[in-house]
């Protein structure tokens, strides 16, 4: 493993394959060293992010997010973009199974130069995952990638932090019996730039357009995000590779009204915000819970609050003030 930050970075601004491979597992890595030399590496870089389309995709398992980016990632490639696909798989930080799965999806974009495909971090927290997805963006942005596609899997809280990255969140459905809106959660409307209903082909089109019509009507009770945009309902089938032109038309569509008005540059400044902020929580419950003398105590203070002898402040207040030898004060 290289230890010279430049390495990297010439080799990522390079558009050097093998070498953005590199920098993401230093992104991924849990070693102290690792992580150094990401965090170098990410800043000399950060000049040359930043021009990407970021979009993110959800939708449940089966909902065709796989075929869809596959044959979404083709047209662009076919276009002259070039596609990173990410993803943040919220079952892989946990069991170490993932629902977004294997190396057989998206066969033909994996093999294809102008696609980068990168399977989620497993391992950790949500939020240590989407750090390094979101690390991950900016390296593949400068290594010239002017698409980068984040797939979650619509279940859990991981779609509100994929559009906490992205400029345009598109969820994926398919039409159900009749019951349209049942199991998807109204959080994921409230995030969604769009809709679209997928396996809108064969004798499934009509169900599709009923679909539709039935999402824009809720869609329509929403407040929406922004005065300038309105979220549409489309329909398209990723297997027969329809309406994926009209879905890329209406992101280019939404980046030209969100670059006018200057709502873009403001989500992405107010998403660097809280991503710092974010950090920093992370950061500090990190050196917090580290604390070995917190460690030590934590565990009793707990099992005093439990039976009654301790009050949750009280304990709160004492494991707080054994940081006070390092600047942390307990709140008052
Ligand atoms: P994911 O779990 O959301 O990634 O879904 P997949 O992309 O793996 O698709 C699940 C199943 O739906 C597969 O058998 C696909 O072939 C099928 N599928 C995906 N998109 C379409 C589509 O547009 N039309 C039809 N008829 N089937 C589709």
């Amino acid at each position: 493993m290289h230890k010279d930050p430049e390495y990297y970075v010439r080799g990522v601004l390079d558009q050097n394959r093998l070498m953005l491979a590199r920098t993401i597992t230093l992104i991924e890595s849990t070693l102290p060293a690792h992580q150094e030399l990401a965090r170098t590496i990410i800043d000399r870089l950060l000049p040359y992010t930043g021009n990407a389309v970021r979009l993110g995709i959800t939708g449940v398992p089966g909902a065709g997010k796989s075929t869809y980016i596959e044959s979404f990632g083709i047209l662009l490639t076919e276009q002259g973009h070039r596609v990173a696909v990410l993803a943040i798989d919220p079952s892989s930080t946990r069991s170490g199974g993932s629902i977004l799965g294997d190396k057989t999806r998206m066969e033909k974009l994996a093999v294809n130069d102008r696609a980068f495909i990168r399977p989620s971090p497993s391992g950790g927290t949500l939020g240590g995952v989407a750090r390094k997805t979101r690390e991950s963006m900016l390296v593949c942005e400068a290594a010239g990638f002017d698409v980068v596609i984040v797939e979650t899997v619509g279940v859990g809280q991981s779609e509100t932090t994929v559009a906490s990255m992205v400029d345009f969140f598109l969820v994926l459905m398919i039409a159900g019996a009749g019951d349209e809106l049942q199991g998807i959660k109204k959080g994921v409307l409230e995030v969604a730039d769009a809709i679209a209903i997928n396996k809108a082909d064969g004798d499934n089109v009509m169900r599709a357009e009923m679909a539709r019509k039935e999402y824009q009507a809720a869609l329509h009770l929403l407040m929406p995000d922004s005065p300038n945009w309105s979220p549409p309902v489309l329909t398209c089938s990723a297997l027969s590779m329809t309406g994926i032109d009209r879905i890329w038309e209406t992101i280019l569509d939404h980046r030209h009204k969100m670059k006018v008005t200057g709502e873009l540059s403001a989500k992405r400044k107010r998403q660097a915000l809280e991503w710092m902020s974010f950090m920093l929580d992370d950061g500090l419950r990190g050196w917090f819970f580290n604390n070995p003398e917190v460690k030590t105590a934590l565990p009793l203070l707990r099992r005093d609050v439990e039976n009654g002898i301790l009050s949750p402040t009280a304990a709160a207040g004492q494991l707080l003030g054994k940081l006070k030898g390092e600047g942390i004060q307990a709140e008052d």
